[in-house]
């Protein structure tokens, strides 16, 4: 394994055990002999370790902030100062009015007109000061809206991540519980996948997952929560839908995938046709979403059993 930051900071952490999700992940990965390979070790390093890159991009975002406000402050605390400058120089122009001749009323009118000058100049740097702090608040807003959005795509097939799934997950399960409307998950896994790999190398295999990921995406709704799950497995919230529909919208992510001839365009090599098996269940008002979540899992185990390509759904009755 290549010596990168990444690699050291997940084998660091695995020895000292001090995040045992990730030595569960490893374990596992171990057990079944999955090769880890540098896609593998990423999807860890994010999954266990992204969250601290981001912390520090906001703690970074509020120091900035926090640092403009200031300069801000400081600045306004001075214009004030200057106002009250200017006004009590215009109130001793007006007394020096009653009392003064025509040649000092002149010389006096001139120190008025020299003090506005001052006065719009300061205004005018102000002006140009609050136009740059806010250009630097839009661009740190944009900044950390960049980072929020990475934090919950996964970046192979820009679908979501497991962080958004589970947000989801509750959110989709509050509202159902709240006015009563149904909802389903899809649970999706890519067939025999391990042998398309064999065959055609990994970096197809990636290809593949995220023309998978385009045709689960266009067969959704913008509602729709559609998820990378696991490395090929693919998840579906779907708001507002019973069992029957969560079946059809399954059905054509399936025949729609089924249906595509697989081209490896650089050299010009069919590449034949690849299929999914989908669980799908339906969440019962009151149930533990690891309920939902099993129940969509075993759906897909049977989907699996009774010759993949195929849909299978399991309600709670
Ligand atoms: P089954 O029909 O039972 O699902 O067979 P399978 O070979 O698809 O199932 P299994 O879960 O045993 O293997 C999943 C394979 O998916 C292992 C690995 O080669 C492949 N895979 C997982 N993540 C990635 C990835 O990010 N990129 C690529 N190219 N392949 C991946
Ligand atoms: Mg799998
Ligand atoms: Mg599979």
């Amino acid at each position: 394994m290549p010596p990168t930051p990444r690699n050291f900071n997940i084998w660091y952490s695995y020895f000292s055990g001090d995040a045992p999700d990730l030595n569960r992940a490893l374990d596992r990965m171990i057990e079944i002999g999955r090769p880890l390979t540098a896609e593998v070790m990423e999807e860890l390093h994010g999954k266990f370790f992204s969250l601290d890159h981001e912390q520090k991009v906001v703690l970074d975002a509020g120091v900035q902030i926090q640092s403009a406000l200031l300069q801000l402050l400081d600045l306004l605390k001075s214009c004030g100062a200057d106002t009250d400058r200017y006004g009590n120089a215009l109130h001793q122009f007006g007394a020096g009015l009653e009392t003064h001749g025509l040649e000092q009323l002149r010389a006096l009118v001139d120190a008025i007109a020299a003090e506005t000058a001052v006065m719009a100049e300061r205004n005018r740097k102000l002006q140009n000061q609050l136009v740059s702090s806010s250009t630097q608040m839009e661009e740190l807003r944009r900044n950390l809206d960049i980072v929020r959005r990475e934090s919950v795509t996964d970046s192979l097939t820009g679908l979501y991540n497991r962080r958004r799934f589970d947000v989801s997950l509750d959110e989709a399960a509050a509202r159902a519980t709240q006015i009563g409307r149904p909802f389903c998950l899809l649970m999706t896994d890519i067939d025999h996948f391990k042998k398309f790999n064999d065959a055609h190398g990994h970096t197809i295999g990636d290809h593949v997952l995220a023309l998978v990921a385009r045709t689960v995406k266009e067969c959704t709704r913008a509602t729709d929560t559609a998820v990378r799950y696991g490395g090929e497995e693919f998840a579906v919230i779907l708001p507002d839908v019973r069992m029957a529909d969560a079946v059809k919208v399954a059905e054509q992510i399936r025949k729609s995938v089924a249906s595509k001839k697989l081209v490896n365009r650089s050299k010009n090599v069919t590449l034949g046709t690849i299929t999914l098996s989908i669980g799908v269940s339906q969440f019962t008002r009151g149930e533990p979403l690891a309920e939902l979540i099993k129940r969509a899992d075993t759906a897909l185990y049977e989907a699996k059993q009774t010759g993949r390509n195929r849909v299978v759904a399991k309600d709670s009755g």
